[in-house]
Order: structure tokens, then sequence, then C-alpha cells
């Protein structure tokens, strides 16, 4: 007979051979999900038994964590600023660090008077997600600005699946499109607002990163011989498309602050270009915002 904290220490054993960093945890989330418990059930539950099919099922899904799958792929889910998402195979795993940008761009929303309509003027605040993945980004600025309208866009058709699921998930309605689409090639109007974590990883790193990292899809990592290549091309789009009082938020890796805000102050020449650290203090959000008067 195997009692819930058995099989907890067991397959956080198992976990912390494998090299996971927090195998106590991710053997509790495991348990839960093999038992199909609510989170946190295991802390109160600890006595209870696992009957022969749990067992199995606990089996499945340590094995596939041992052999390096992404914990979020095999749960179905994970947590972005509060929310959950769906994610799989088909799009990048959801990153804390990405959490800075959402905040960073809704500090702007809110400082310049961006939450709703602008004064004298109408019509919703109009964003775009670039490189949407599983729509976290738009996703997450249209619930927080309920006045907003959001296109996601993401070249992958298989992404832009799992952004739909999430749009369902999240009851954003007509407010969220979706546009299957390079960068910004397939948009035609002025946008207040745009937002991205396009994939930067230097192409040559990509095989020195994390196992778990190589399971996802390698199109949302790979950014070209310095990672900025997706970038290089964005901010040479972006100024015949950004309203005048506009302003972009992008996500870059931590090595790439001076070569991506660069690269925003060659084609912003008259913005205010900043970068920004995340909560480790990494270089992380590459802002564009109007020059104050
Ligand atoms: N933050 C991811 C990583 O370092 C990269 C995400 C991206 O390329 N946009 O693995």
């Amino acid at each position: 007979m195997t009692r819930v904290h058995d099989a907890v220490r067991r397959s956080s054993e198992r976990l912390a051979s494998a090299g996971s960093d927090a195998p106590v945890l991710e053997a509790r989330i495991l348990v839960e999900k093999a038992l199909d418990r609510p989170r946190v059930w295991v802390y109160q539950h600890g006595e209870a038994t696992l009957d022969r099919d749990q067992l199995r099922r606990l089996e499945g899904l340590v094995e596939r964590r041992q052999d390096g799958e992404p914990l979020a792929y095999i749960l179905g889910s994970r947590e972005f600023y509060g929310r959950t998402f769906q994610v799989d195979p088909r799009v990048l795993v959801p990153r804390q660090d990405t959490e800075t940008l959402v905040v960073l761009a809704l500090a702007f929303t809110r400082e310049v008077g961006m939450v709703c309509s602008r004064p004298g003027d109408d019509r919703p605040l109009r964003i775009v997600d670039v490189g949407t993945g599983s729509g976290i980004l738009g996703i997450s600025m249209a619930l927080e600005l309920p006045a907003a309208r959001v296109v996601l866009s993401d070249r992958s058709p298989e992404a832009l699946a799992v952004a739909r699921l999430n749009c369902q998930q999240h009851g954003v309605g007509r407010r969220v499109s979706l546009v299957q689409g390079d960068l910004l090639s397939w948009m035609a109007g002025p946008v207040d607002l745009i937002v991205a974590n396009l994939p930067y990883v230097p192409s040559q790193e990509i095989d020195r990163l994390q196992p778990e990292v190589r399971r996802e899809p390698r199109v949302a990592l790979d950014g070209g011989p310095d990672g900025l290549d997706l970038y290089r091309r964005l901010f040479a789009e972006a100024p015949a498309l950004l309203d005048a009082r506009g302003a972009i938020f992008v996500e870059i890796g931590e090595a790439q602050g001076v070569a991506a805000g660069g690269l925003a102050r060659e084609h912003f020449p008259g913005s205010r270009v900043a970068v920004h650290p995340d909560l480790e203090g990494r270089d992380r959000v590459v802002a564009v915002t109007p020059r104050r008067e």
C-alpha cells in the first residue's frame, strides 16, 4: 500500500536524481495530477492511499518528467500573471520573467491615461501581440485593459491554435482576434501598443540550453546569429505603423540590452528608449515610448 507522502518522497528522489531544481514541489504537483486533485491537496492528505491505477498514472508522469519533458507540457498548463493558460509543445512555456513586460506595458498605459479611450477620442486602445505563442501577453493585456482591442499574431498556425484555446478559456470574446502572419507585414493601420516576446536566443546557443528548453519549438527560440534577427525586422517595420503617442515593449535576453536598445534607438530616434531589468536584475525588456514634452 502506497501512501501519498511516500509517493511524493519516492517521486521527488527520482526527480532529484534526474536533475530537477525543485523535486519536492514537482513531485507533489505530479501526485496531484495523477490523482486528479487540486493544488495543495497533498498537504492535507498525506495518509491517503494510492490505488494501482493511480500509481501507474503517477509512474508515467514521473517518467516523462525524468525524461526532460517540461512540467508545463505534462500538466498542459502554466500560470502567467495570475491566470492559468493552456500550453503544449506547439508553444513556448510561459516564463515568469515575461510578467515584467506586462507590468511595464500596463504602467505605461496608466501613466499616459491610455486605459480606456483617449480624452476626446472614443476609440478603443489598439494593441498587437506579435509572436503571441500561447497568447499570454495579449490576453493578459486584454483582461487588464477591458476597453482594449487586441490582435494576437504568430507565423505559426499551430501556436495560434493554442492561443485560440486560451482566448476561449478566458472569455475575451471579440475584443481579441487572431492573425497568422509574419511580424507586422499583415498590418495596415496604426496601433497604440506593440508587445512582443519574439525568439531571441542566438542560434548557436540553443543546443547548450537545458534539455527541457530543447523540447520547446525551435522557431519560438531561434533568433539567428546574434539572437536579434526578428527584433531587427520588427523595429524596422514598426515606425510606419505605430501611433505617434504609441509604445513598444519587447522581451530580450539578458546580454542583449545594449544591442537591442541600440536597434530601437536607430529606428525611433525621436522616442525614449529604455532597457528594464526583470526581478532578478537582468536586462529583460526594451521599451520605446514617446518623448515627454
Ligand atoms: N526566455 C527564453 C529562454 O531563455 C527565450 C524566450 C525567447 O526566445 N523569446 O529560454
